[in-house]
């Protein structure tokens, strides 16, 4: 699992068009017959300029969202956006005749389908969708929970089909469909973590997430386990020390335990055997004097030899790279 930052200017280009698009789909565009229409203003913003109302939403849920509230729900951090999930839901259920249901299916066709599905998902209308454009804004390399998958952006330039993270919803769509354009609430990820998230429910009280614990790399280890006296597999530990533990209930949660046992008996083993089989501590030979003589520092060491990153905010950029730091730390330290 990687930290994501605050993303601030990717946060700031995706929730402009955000709050217009979502502000003329429930109130329609503002104009002479419609004054309490949405628009903010710029004469060249498509949405305002060009968008119109989404059909079929009860009016009372349209007047749930002021353009503070709309501001709020886009750009609001994890923790707000579930109060504002739950405080919306029952401002609207406390009037006559609304249930918990109504208000589901109106988030539900507002936000995942004519938002999400289609909006963020599939609209080229100016140019790029926005899935690809957000993952170029966040320049996140590999998937956010496992680091086990390239994510990064690859497309054709003439359109067509390419390579792009998917978005994880953190808050799941299904459970709250009103998060689901939620800046902070989109977590690139590859399809495996995707899927596996999907029948996941996550919270705040027993997690970590990516866009709020800085910490979180550190949160748990990678190690490894004999299974037979040739065969080892890859265990994750629980790191004590910080946030009791919601480091391995987060990774137990997202399966990655099971995931990763699928690497045992291959990038754990090379390293293993780097180690162990040969006369001597090949895995230290490398490191020491592969590039003896040359003033190379030891990030670049380390990206050269094992192919990964060492630095913690650099581990998005290749992959295995927790997981292969972790496991080289403790071969190293183990004296015979
Ligand atoms: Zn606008
Ligand atoms: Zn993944």
């Amino acid at each position: 699992m990687v930290y994501l930052g605050n993303q601030i200017q990717a946060l700031n280009d995706y929730s402009r068009e955000a709050i217009c698009w979502l502000g003329v789909k429930l109130k329609g565009r503002k104009t002479k017959l419609n004054s309490t229409g949405y628009s903010c203003g710029n004469p060249s913003c498509y949405s305002c300029e060009k968008s119109n109302i989404r059909s079929g939403i009860d009016q009372a849920f349209r007047d749930l969202f002021t353009e503070d509230i709309m501001k709020k729900l886009i750009e609001s951090k994890p923790k707000e956006l579930k109060d504002l999930n739950d405080t919306l839901k029952s401002q609207f259920t406390s009037l006559r005749g609304k249930t918990a249901k109504d208000f589901k299916e109106n988030a539900n066709k507002i936000f995942v389908k004519s938002g999400y599905s289609d909006w963020f998902s599939k609209d080229e209308t100016l140019g790029e969708k926005w899935n690809y454009r957000l993952a170029r804004l966040l320049n996140i390399h590999t998937c956010t929970y496992c680091n086990r998958e390239y994510v990064f952006v690859i497309r054709n330039p003439n359109k067509g089909k390419g390579m792009v993270s998917q978005f994880d919803h953190w808050f799941p769509k299904n459970d709250y469909p009103l998060l689901a354009l939620s800046f902070y609430n989109l977590i690139p990820s590859c399809g495996t973590c995707n899927g596996i998230k999907a029948s996941v429910k996550l919270d705040l009280d027993d997690h970590l997430h990516p866009y709020v614990h800085s910490n979180i790399s550190n949160a748990y280890q990678f190690s490894f386990l004999p299974k037979t006296n040739k065969e080892n597999y890859i265990v994750f530990k629980n790191n004590n020390s910080m946030f009791n533990t919601k480091g391995i209930d987060t990774v137990n949660a997202l399966n990655l335990p099971l995931i990763y046992k699928g690497h045992s008996d291959k990038e754990l083993q090379d390293l293993i055997d780097l180690r162990y089989k040969y006369s001597d501590n090949y895995l230290n030979i490398l490191l020491e004097n592969t590039f003896k003589g040359i003033n190379i520092s030891k990030e670049e060491r380390y990206r050269l030899i094992f192919g990964i990153e060492i630095e913690e905010d650099n581990y998005h950029k290749r992959i295995f790279s927790k997981f292969k730091r972790d496991i080289i730390n403790q071969l190293l330290s183990i004296k015979n």
